[in-house]
C-alpha cells in the first residue's frame, strides 16, 4: 500500500497514524488540559482542520515576520517525531522553481506546515494538479495559493517566444505552451510593464484552472472546505502581494 495513504488515508490506518500523532504531541506537552486520550484525539486529530480565511491569514502574518525579517525561532527537532507518522499542512503552494523563491522561508513556516509543488513558472500541469488533489482531499488543505514573482525567468522567456517567434530548446517548449495562455491574455492587455502583467495573469489563469478542475478541487471549493488565491513574490522585498482572480 502507498506509504501516503497509510499515514493520511481515512481509514483505520488513519486512525493509528492520527493516534500516534497524537501520542506525540501529548508527549511533547502541547495538549494542555485535554483529560482522556479520546478527547485529545477528537481535538488534535487534524490541526489542520481549519477555515481557508485562517490559513490565509498565517500566510500573511508569516509573510510580514519575513519581510520584516523578523521570523520566528524554528525548533526543527520540535515534533519530528509527530511528523513520522502524519502531517497536517495548512496550505499548499504552487509556486516557480526559482532559486530565489523559498515558500516555507518567505511564509517563515517550519516543516510539515506548507504543501509545496514547484515548477518553473508556477503553471498547473497534470502531475501538479494530482499532488494538490491529493493535498486536499486526503491531507485536509483548506487552501492553495498560485505564487509567482518577479523578474520571472519562465515568464519573461515565454513572452520573446509569443512575441518574436523563436523557438527554444530541448523540452522548453512544453514549457513555453504551458504558460502561454496567461500570457497572451497579457499581451492583450498592451500593458506598460508586459513581464510583470503576464506574471499577474498568468497566476489568475492558474487559480483559475484549479478552481474549475474537476472532480476534487472544484467540488471543495464549491463546498467552501477549500479556497484558492493567488499571489506574487516581490524578490526585491520579500513581501507577497495578493492577486485577485
Ligand atoms: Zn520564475
Amino acid at each position: 500500500m502507498c506509504e501516503l495513504c497509510t499515514t493520511n488515508g481515512l481509514s483505520r490506518r488513519h486512525l493509528l497514524g492520527g493516534g500516534m500523532a497524537v501520542a506525540g504531541l501529548a508527549a511533547a506537552g502541547l495538549l494542555g488540559g485535554l483529560a482522556t486520550p479520546t478527547a485529545a484525539l477528537a481535538q488534535a486529530a487534524r490541526p489542520n482542520d481549519i477555515p481557508p480565511a485562517e490559513a490565509l491569514k498565517r500566510l500573511k502574518d508569516g509573510n510580514a515576520r519575513y519581510a520584516a525579517n523578523k521570523p520566528r525561532q524554528h525548533d526543527f527537532s520540535a515534533g519530528r517525531a509527530a511528523r513520522a507518522s502524519a502531517q497536517y499542512p495548512f496550505a499548499a503552494i504552487l509556486s516557480c522553481a526559482d532559486s530565489r523563491v523559498a515558500p516555507e522561508l518567505a511564509f517563515d513556516q517550519g516543516p510539515g506546515e506548507l504543501f509545496v509543488c514547484r515548477v518553473a513558472g508556477n503553471f498547473v500541469n497534470e502531475d501538479g494538479l494530482a499532488s494538490l488533489e491529493y493535498g486536499v482531499q486526503v491531507l485536509g488543505l483548506p487552501l492553495i495559493m498560485v505564487l509567482g514573482h518577479t523578474n520571472c525567468g519562465a515568464i519573461d522567456a515565454t513572452i520573446k517566444v509569443v512575441k518574436d517567434n523563436i523557438t527554444l530548446p530541448g523540452h522548453l517548449p512544453g514549457l513555453v505552451n504551458a504558460l502561454k495562455p496567461g500570457i497572451e491574455a497579457a499581451i492583450a492587455k498592451q500593458p506598460k510593464d508586459l513581464l510583470a502583467t503576464a506574471i499577474e495573469e498568468n497566476v489568475r489563469f492558474n487559480v483559475r484552472r484549479l478552481r474549475d478542475a474537476s472532480p476534487i478541487l472544484s467540488k471543495a471549493v464549491a463546498d467552501k472546505k477549500l479556497q484558492v488565491v493567488g499571489g506574487v513574490y516581490d524578490i526585491g522585498t520579500g513581501k507577497v502581494t495578493a492577486i485577485e482572480a
